[in-house]
């Protein structure tokens, strides 16, 4: 059912991993669809190509989310092009694991620089386009809210952020009936946490359901979200991570 018939969107970090499936089915449901990337510019394109030939407009956006002011230009561009914007989903974000007493103040800030404010400022610039029903949806982490091993403590407190981001702008949104929600993933198979790596067998035991989940686990519960079955949610953090955090 093409539940997002007419709707407009943008996926930040769209070229690889989740964001390309969040992509993939928001233009499934029938959205057209813009992704940004950082770099894979081929990849980029493969996934606009996809969204094209399911009938949608679609658009890659070379963007780089540590640039503020190349982030808003991206949701600008999006909105031009598809004459206004229904839909953001601030997906893209990177890990720098390790050594607390190793990590420099490049890694702080390239985290707290992509993974926080570009979902402020992407966020702000699309309510900037947005009308009533809009959706912005944000991709946290289970990591967030429980912590089992050491390394990703700048990373957790990315992720935090954006719980109470959420809920505050829920609040500042939903007078204009635009809802705001994090969607906070587990061990996902992807680049980012391939489910062959180094701490696969370790992220597999703190799980309920022993299983990586998929990308596209992760977009089916975006386009839940996004659709108009969505509406009543909001200011959420919905963990999907086969309990996990249990
Ligand atoms: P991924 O496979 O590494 O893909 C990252 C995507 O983000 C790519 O499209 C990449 O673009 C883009 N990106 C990275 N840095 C960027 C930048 N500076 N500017 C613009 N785009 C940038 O990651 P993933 O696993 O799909 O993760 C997607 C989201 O889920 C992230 O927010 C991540 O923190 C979160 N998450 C992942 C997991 C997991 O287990 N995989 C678990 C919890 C949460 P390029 O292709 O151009 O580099």
């Amino acid at each position: 059912m093409a539940t997002l018939q007419g709707k407009r969107a943008l996926v930040t970090g769209g070229s690889r991993g989740i964001g390309a499936a969040i992509a993939r089915r928001l233009a499934a449901d029938g959205a057209d669809v813009a992704i940004t990337y950082e770099r894979s510019v081929e990849r980029a394109e493969a996934v606009v190509a996809e969204v094209v030939a399911l009938g949608r407009r679609g658009m890659a956006i070379q963007a780089d989310a540590a640039d503020p002011v190349a982030v808003q230009a991206a949701v600008d561009t999006a909105a031009e092009a598809f004459g206004g914007l229904d839909i953001l989903v601030n997906n893209a974000g990177i890990i720098r694991g390790g050594d607390i007493e190793a990590m420099t103040l490049d890694d702080i800030d390239a985290m707290l620089n992509v993974n926080v404010r570009a979902v402020a400022v992407a966020s702000q610039q699309a309510a900037r386009h947005m009308g009533e029903g809009g959706r912005i949806i944000s991709i946290g982490s289970n990591l967030a809210t429980r912590v089992p091993a050491p390394g990703t403590s700048i990373y957790s407190m990315s992720k935090s952020a954006l719980i109470g981001w959420t809920k505050g702008l829920a609040r500042d949104l939903g007078k204009r009936g635009i809802t705001v929600n994090l969607v906070s993933p587990g061990s996902t198979a992807t680049d980012m946490n391939p489910p062959d790596g180094p701490s696969a067998d370790e992220q597999l035991g703190r799980m309920a359901i022993p299983r990586f989940g998929t990308a596209d686990d992760v977009a089916e519960l975006v386009a839940f979200v996004a659709g108009p079955q969505g509406r009543s949610i909001n200011g959420a953090d919905l963990t999907i991570d086969g309990g996990a955090n249990a």
